[in-house]
């Protein structure tokens, strides 16, 4: 397929799945368990959506604290470096929490990463603009890249912007939808992507 990039999500793919309780934070933020906590808050008054944000970042950054490198996250990081491969980091999160989530990998940095594309910078994921973006920035095709992630909007917005998706699933819950596009792969393990690459 030759890849020449991978661009992995992050919180439950590159950290270990739940150090962030969505339902807990959807909870106090009012959101509807079945939204999705950033689309909701696009539709509250912008005060209150400022209010709430604050709440939403000081919950991922709590989150951030706790969190740890998913298994294997590490062996096929630096796997793919010495390939040559290129990296990069496409969250729905915030750059401050993944720094600090970073922070407590003990063989990878933010620095090996090419590119980090957070909300701060991009549309958020199911919207392929930041895969697009990541691409740009990596200067390659999207069809050369290879998104890993552990939920639908990952596959997703991979699939919209023309990439290769690698779908993650640990713990044998389904999480894509009837409609949503199939993933390429779907891998239980991080290192399975030293296989596909
Ligand atoms: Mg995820």
């Amino acid at each position: 397929m030759n890849i020449k990039g991978v661009l992995f999500d992050f919180d439950g793919t590159l950290t270990e799945p739940g150090a962030i309780d969505f339902q807990a934070i959807k909870e106090e933020l009012g959101c509807p368990a079945d939204e999705t906590i950033l689309e909701y808050l696009e539709t509250q008054p912008a005060a209150r959506r400022t209010e709430q944000m604050k709440i939403l970042e000081q919950r991922e950054e709590k989150a951030a604290e706790v969190s740890r490198p998913n298994q294997g996250a590490e062996k096929c990081v630096m796997g793919l470096k010495e390939r040559g491969i290129s990296l990069g980091i496409l969250t729905r999160n915030s750059l401050v929490s993944v720094k600090k989530s970073l922070d407590k990998f003990d063989s990878i940095s933010i620095d090996d990463f090419f590119t980090v594309i957070t909300r701060d910078v991009s549309q958020p994921k199911p919207n392929p603009d930041g895969v697009l973006r990541a691409a740009t920035e990596m200067g390659l095709s999207p069809s050369r890249i290879l998104l890993v992630g552990d939920y639908r909007f990952d596959v997703i917005a991979g699939k919209a912007a023309g990439a290769c998706t690698a779908l993650l699933v640990t713990d044998g819950r389904p999480v894509m939808k009837l409609g949503d596009p199939e993933p390429d792969y779907v891998i239980a393990h991080l290192e399975e992507v030293l296989d596909i690459v």
